[in-house]
């Protein structure tokens, strides 16, 4: 099977590619390297596994020629991490739906199976938990930048859907929830790559606001099984599947067990979120799955514990 990742070069597209190629599917990657890392698919790149296209999303002549070539079409390139998306907001909004607009339209026309990449963002600052597929969204003002990522993300998922309604096109929507594992970068805000770093360095753990908001920290080889078993399956055309890990954790626990697994000397941090992103922000206090859909789906659950994660991403580092 042919498969094109879209984003291939990010953190989760790389592991994905890593993945296919070695499941013996051709692999092509294109991605315009704007948060991507070339290094990630480098060694896969150089031992004739994956094919890389250095281009946008957006370009729709590029993904014609791609789309055209593969069966089926991961579509995970975005723009995301919260620090990203408050530092640059046009970015954010046209690249996610324009990206989406052209992979959506293009699979359409020669008739192939798309997996959009979503996020948990979608079900915003909900307090209903666990979040479940069809769950309302609960989105803050437009005043708050952070609204407008998961905004974009939410037209993908209802632009996916029309096609899927409209035209019969075989599109499959993964939420996913917190995600993390070797090779993530905490450049663009994300939490446990930044607090592993600071611990190796001794440095103060930057606990935004109290440290008690929650999250669940899904390995990311769970989540490309997730993704591979929702393309591969022919039950889960048309649907909105949560992909993430039950197991929570506060901010503060987590900056406790990375100080701890590291043996750092680093002091714990509690600092405001207008210091932290350079103006206030809507935060959620929890955010945790159900997986029931995709169990029943697919037989899918994740299996590593965050300890274990965390430990392959410390001696990673
Ligand atoms: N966070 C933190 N310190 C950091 C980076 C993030 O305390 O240096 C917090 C952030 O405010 C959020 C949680 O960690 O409550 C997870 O942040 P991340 O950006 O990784 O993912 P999110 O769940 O917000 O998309």
């Amino acid at each position: 099977m042919k498969a094109l990742i879209t984003g291939g070069a990010g953190f989760i597209g790389s592991h994905l590619a890593e993945r296919l190629a070695c499941d013996s599917h051709d692999v092509v990657v294109v991605d315009d390297l704007s948060t991507g890392r070339f290094e990630n698919i480098a060694e896969l790149v150089k031992a004739g596994k994956v094919e890389f296209v250095r281009d946008s999303v957006r370009n729709s002549e590029t993904m014609h020629i791609l789309i055209q070539r593969c069966e089926v079409v991961y579509h995970l390139a975005a723009a995301v991490g919260v620090q990203l998306i408050v530092d640059r907001p046009v970015h954010t909004i046209e690249t996610n739906i324009h990206g989406t607009e052209v992979v959506l339209e293009t699979a359409n026309k020669f008739g192939r199976k798309v997996l959009i990449a979503s996020t948990s963002e979608v079900y915003g600052k909900s307090e209903k938990v666990p979040f479940k597929e069809d769950d309302d969204t609960v989105l803050g003002s437009t005043r708050f930048s952070r609204w407008s990522y998961a905004c974009s993300k939410a037209i993908d998922e209802f632009l996916a859907l029309a096609y899927h309604d409209q035209y019969g096109l075989d599109v499959v929507i993964a939420r996913l929830f917190n995600t993390i594992g070797p090779r993530q970068t905490g450049q663009y805000g994300m939490v446990v790559p930044r607090f592993i770093q600071q611990a190796l360095r001794n440095e103060p753990i930057t606990i935004y606001g109290t440290g008690k908001q929650s999250r669940c920290f899904c390995y990311v080889g769970d989540v490309v099984e997730a993704l591979i078993g929702l393309m591969d399956s022919n039950a889960t055309s048309g649907g909105v599947f949560n992909v993430g890990s039950t197991e929570e954790v506060t901010i503060e626990q987590l900056a406790d067990r990375v100080i701890e697994l590291t043996k750092s000397k680093s002091e714990k941090r509690f600092v405001p979120y207008e210091q932290a992103y350079g103006k206030a922000i809507d935060d959620m206090l929890r955010r945790l799955p159900s997986i029931s859909k995709i169990k029943a789906a697919i037989e899918w659950e994740s299996n590593r514990s965050l300890e274990e994660t965390l430990g392959s991403m410390f001696k990673d580092m």
